[in-house]
């Protein structure tokens, strides 16, 4: 029998887990009850997280930079209307997210410790260079999104561990998110975030990363280079796309074969950087 726990503060929820480490944090429960449902995890201790506000919400600082709390809906990123600049991309990725019922339980710190390869967020979180503040009993870490994401289903969270907060810092510029998938609401078949600074039609800032072509998102600084100080035409777009592609580790699933999967990377590229200069 799972024990069930409901604390009304961060500090109480970290000495439950503290004591409990094995315990599975309760978000919007898209991902774990499904599991538990399925019995695929079966954890011996829920701790709901559902009543800790301070995990809520979204902040703009006045640098442009922005924090979004763990328990934060999918939904209310989606909504958000004051994504400075190149983290449009957020709200841009958060709206794909499955359909509206799920949007509305799901948070993106569930999701990005659930840490499902074809989710949306991950992608995103490397593009942006977003860090992932964590919390436990004795104290408090930051963990950058190109290390959290450890493996399949797996991230850098240790037992007693949870997610509070994930910052983004400021990136001027515009942004695209493309997601090939199967039907509406399902997950990515291939998923790519676009970040750009374009200062007199000169690319001066990138942040790419694809989603659901390995176990974890996929960054290359080839294809970073291949694009930097480019004016963003064909070829450089092509030959970043090819080394984009050389980077990722696709493999056969219900979806797509790894091959479909790495042709279609040079192209979501192409398309990407099409909508980014359109804005
Ligand atoms: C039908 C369906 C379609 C979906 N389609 C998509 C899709 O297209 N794209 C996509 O990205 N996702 C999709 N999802 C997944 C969805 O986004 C989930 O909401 C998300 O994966 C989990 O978020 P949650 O808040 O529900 O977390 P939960 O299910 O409550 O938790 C997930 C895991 O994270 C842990 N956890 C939760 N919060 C924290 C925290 N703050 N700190 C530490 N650990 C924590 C839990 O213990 C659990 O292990 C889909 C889900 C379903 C059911």
């Amino acid at each position: 029998m799972t024990a069930y726990h409901h604390p009304d503060s961060l500090e109480a929820a970290l000495a439950m887990l503290a004591r409990s480490p094995d315990a599975a944090c309760l978000a919007g429960g898209q991902s774990l009850v499904a599991g538990m449902n399925t019995g695929l995890v079966r954890p011996p201790a829920l701790i709901d997280l559902n009543r800790l506000d301070a995990l809520r919400g979204i902040e703009v600082d006045a640098d442009g930079g922005v924090a979004i709390g763990a328990m934060t809906t999918h939904d209310t990123v989606a909504r958000e209307a004051r994504f400075p600049g190149a983290l449009a991309l957020l709200a841009a990725a958060a709206g794909q997210i499955a359909h509206p019922a799920i949007r509305v339980r799901g948070t993106i710190g569930g999701s990005i410790c659930h840490a499902d390869p074809a989710a949306d967020y991950p992608a995103v979180l490397v593009a942006l260079d977003a860090a992932i503040e964590i919390a436990r009993a004795e104290g408090r870490r930051t963990v950058p999104a190109r290390r959290f994401f450890t493996g399949f289903l797996a991230t850098d969270l240790r037992p007693g561990e949870l997610v509070t907060q994930i910052r983004f810092p400021p990136f001027v510029g515009a942004a695209a998110y493309e997601k090939l998938r199967r039907s509406e609401g399902d997950f990515a078949i291939v998923s790519l975030a676009l970040a750009l600074q374009i200062d007199g039609g000169v690319c001066r800032r990138v942040g790419l990363a694809v989603g659901g072509c390995g176990s974890t998102p996929v960054r290359s600084d080839d294809a970073d280079a291949l694009l930097m100080g480019s004016t963003l035409d064909e070829t450089a777009v092509a030959a970043a796309g090819t080394a984009l592609a050389q980077a990722t580790e696709p493999v056969d699933d219900v979806r797509a074969s790894a091959a479909y999967r790495r042709l279609m990377i040079p192209r979501l590229l192409a398309r990407a950087v099409a909508r980014v200069r359109s804005r």
